[in-house]
């Protein structure tokens, strides 16, 4: 990865007059805020911090990996004006390349398994994306979704402006994203006081990009992965073994069963499982005390992020990822009935 400026627009503002604003989609993208977490700051004395990543313009942590896949795409040559970008996505990257696409003039085609949230299909045909809901296959499958998507790309190459495989796995433009952009962000907010960060992988990006800026400035900064059940991260930390751990697990965008390119060589020094009966009572509490309205994977996050503040003591400042918002969950995890099913309590 090549070093960054601890600056955090993907390009600039435009200033008019006295008038300060962001020029288009692409520059609102960033500079999310740092939030306090104020009862489980209280309850373990660390400072634990959520960076409000639902505050980006399409609504998720996603939204930076997208602009510079397309941006790495575009600068290559392989994408020009009325090109395709095509993904498999199980949601928020699908929603970040669509914004992003529309933006950009680009059309949008979205493969993704069957087991995903309604909300998140409608909100990408809302966005104009094309959608392919495809049966849940193993990745080791040729139908997979990832599989169909790169296949898909390949066929559309000859287009007018080109198509590409935006591929957020694999293509480390998404792990570079949290590099020059999340991790600066995080070490000028916390003044480089942040003692540890703690997020869970889907791609990996997020954890290994943000790491790898926070350990080139301070190698002391612990990093640590959140991981569900039913994935196979957690034991990839703790013993080099890609094993999947007992699931299911009711969460949506994190968890996976091998390790990425984004992930691959990722400086990490601690995993935390969290279960999904502690993540459902800590998001209703946050609703209920605190007014914040989470998704499940920012639960998953702030059990663990309350972990390592239990593990380090007081007194340290612990940063995690406030992902995305509830809204693409109302029929899972903001579902009375989904929940009894799976015998999940929200107190
Ligand atoms: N939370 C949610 C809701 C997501 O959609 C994703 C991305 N799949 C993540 C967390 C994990 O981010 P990353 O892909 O950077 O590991």
């Amino acid at each position: 990865m090549t070093t960054a400026t601890p600056t955090t627009a993907p390009s600039s503002d435009t200033t008019t007059g006295a008038v300060r604003t962001h020029g288009n989609f692409i520059d609102a993208i960033g500079n999310t805020p740092l939030i306090r977490m104020n009862a489980l700051s209280d309850a373990t004395g660390c400072e634990i911090l959520g960076k409000a990543e639902f505050m980006n313009p399409g609504g998720s942590v996603k939204d930076r990996a997208a602009w510079w896949m397309i941006r790495d795409h575009e600068q290559a040559g392989r994408l020009k004006p009325g090109g395709t970008v095509v993904e498999g996505t199980a949601g928020n990257t699908g929603i970040g390349l669509a914004h992003v696409c529309n933006a950009r003039g680009y059309k949008c085609v979205i493969f993704m398994p069957d087991n995903q949230s309604p909300e998140k299909v409608q909100i990408l045909q809302t966005l104009g994306a094309e959608v392919h809901v495809v049966p849940t296959v193993p990745y080791s499958n040729p139908m997979n979704y990832q599989k169909q998507a790169g296949r898909h790309a390949e066929s559309l190459s000859g287009n007018q402006g080109g198509a590409v495989w935006a591929n957020q796995f694999d293509n480390t433009a998404n792990r570079l994203a949290h590099f020059e952009s999340t991790g600066p962000e995080i070490w000028r907010d916390t003044n480089g006081r942040v003692d540890a960060f703690v997020a869970a992988t889907g791609t990996g990006g997020t954890l290994a990009g943000t790491g790898a800026f926070l350990k080139s400035q301070n190698p002391d900064v612990q990093i640590v992965c959140a991981d569900p059940y039913g994935s196979a991260i957690y034991n990839y930390v703790t013993t080099g073994e890609t094993t999947m751990t007992p699931g299911p697990s009711i969460t949506e965008g994190i968890g996976n069963s091998r390790v990425t390119d984004n992930l691959q060589g990722a400086a990490i020094d601690h995993a935390v499982q969290v279960h999904d009966s502690d993540m459902v009572k800590l998001v209703y509490q946050l609703l209920r005390e605190e007014g914040w309205f989470f998704g499940s994977s920012t639960g998953i996050n702030l059990c663990a992020a309350a972990e390592q503040a239990r593990r380090m003591g007081p007194g340290h400042v612990i940063v995690s990822i406030l992902c995305d918002t509830g809204a693409k969950y109302q029929s899972s995890l903001y579902n009375a009935e989904f929940l009894a099913e799976r015998n999940l309590v929200t107190r």
